[in-house]
């Protein structure tokens, strides 16, 4: 089986300073090789669309992510959407979203990234209170996002999303409120809103271990994800997955992509791809394939120079994995997981290979509407240990 339609992650890797929260594959900088990082970007593309799988498919979707994309010239943006209209089939609705950072942009820059054909902008704002931007180490200020969201207007964009955080560190009730109030009244087409998380390694855990900061309790982050739910719901912004939220008909495909099992490739350093059919270093993986590539900058570009590529690790799926994988992907979205598409993509029935979710139904974790099972408000605060269960 070809995939049909596929997905593009381009990952940019800098930003001009990195967030004490922060695990992705990001480096501080004050410059970049830009031109030979999209060479890199532009052999790689010629690479992967040589083989099966992405020698033959349609380009659904592409994400700028990183990092702070925002940072690249609009014409390097646009040479990397020129080779992928050059190396895919595109059709009229592709969507393009380019992850921009506050300080990093003004109108101008927008409406060259709108030129270059980015038709969808996810701003990361986080909070519109200083002195939670500070405790999150942004390096940008209140008026700055609010310059650059009006910014993405004037540029031209009529698709703009952007991220909020809570659960912060002593981040009170009223401050989320002030902040969905703003956010809201800003009025955007799509909205992210995150609990903190606190990865491993990272500064801000440290601090938490350290005993520097204190997270927020399990009652607070409960009360403040009802919250961000109600209010953004009161305003017209649907949840359809946990955290994600959008006006009708804006939700973000890309995303949806993912959660719904399609193919996708990611170039740039340290980006993941996954094939639920076949890959360049596995013809016959009958339950999907995942791989990631090197995660230095440097060291990338180089691979991408000897081999075309810079796939560093990969892992073939066994049938239990994939199925598991389809099923807590498929719960992350409000529509849920449908048993009659598992039983389509697996051959075999949900019930059988995943007796427990009788149990989660039973416990009033799990709630089922006709042939879907959807998490219930209870199995939302308790979302990652469902998922847990599926592996
Ligand atoms: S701006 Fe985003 S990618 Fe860059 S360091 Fe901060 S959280 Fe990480």
């Amino acid at each position: 089986m070809t995939p049909q339609s596929t997905s593009v992650y381009v990952h940019i890797p800098w930003c001009l300073s990195r967030c004490p929260y922060c695990d992705f594959n990001t480096y501080a900088a004050r410059e970049w090789p830009e031109d030979e990082y999209a060479d890199a970007l532009v052999r790689e593309l010629a690479w992967f669309t040589e083989r099966p799988p992405f020698d033959d498919v349609t380009l659904g979707t592409v994400f700028f992510g990183g990092g702070t994309p925002s940072l690249f010239a609009p014409k390097t943006i646009e040479r990397i959407l020129n080779e992928l209209s050059r190396r895919f089939r595109t059709g009229p609705d592709l969507e393009v979203t380019l992850e921009a950072n506050p300080g990093t942009v003004d109108r101008e820059r927008f409406a060259g990234m709108r030129a270059a054909g980015v038709n969808r902008l996810s701003v990361g704002i986080q909070s519109f209170q200083p002195r939670l931007l500070e405790a999150l180490g942004r390096r940008h200020s209140v008026d700055e996002s609010r310059a650059a969201l009006q910014a993405a207007r004037d540029g031209g964009f009529d698709n703009l999303s952007f991220d909020l955080m809570y659960a912060t560190p002593t981040q009170t009730l009223d401050e989320l409120e002030a902040d969905l109030r703003e956010a809201t009244e800003i009025a955007p087409e799509h909205l992210s809103a995150y609990a903190l998380i606190f990865e491993p390694g990272t500064q801000l855990t440290r601090d938490v271990q350290a005993g520097k900061i204190e997270r927020a309790t399990e009652e607070l982050e409960a009360q403040m994800f009802e919250t961000v739910r109600a209010r953004l719901a009161d305003a017209g912004y649907a949840p359809y997955e946990i955290s994600n939220h959008a006006r009708p008909g804006r939700e973000a495909r890309h995303n949806q992509a993912y959660w719904r099992g399609g193919p996708y490739l990611g170039i740039g350093a340290g980006a993941h791809s996954f094939s639920p059919t076949t890959a360049p270093m596995q013809a016959d993986a009958s339950d999907g394939v995942r791989w990631q590539n090197i995660r230095d900058p440097a060291r990338y570009r180089a691979a991408t120079e000897t081999a075309g590529h810079a796939i560093d690790e990969h892992e073939s799926l066994t049938r239990t994995q994939a199925m598991g994988e389809f099923c807590w992907l498929a719960l992350r979205e409000t529509r849920g997981l449908s048993s009659a598409e598992f039983e389509a993509r697996f051959d075999a029935s949900l019930a059988d290979a995943f007796g427990h979710v009788e149990e989660l139904t039973t416990e009033g974790l799990l709630e089922r509407r006709h042939d879907r099972l959807t998490l219930s408000p209870r199995g939302l605060l308790i979302a990652d240990t469902i998922f847990a269960s599926f592996f």
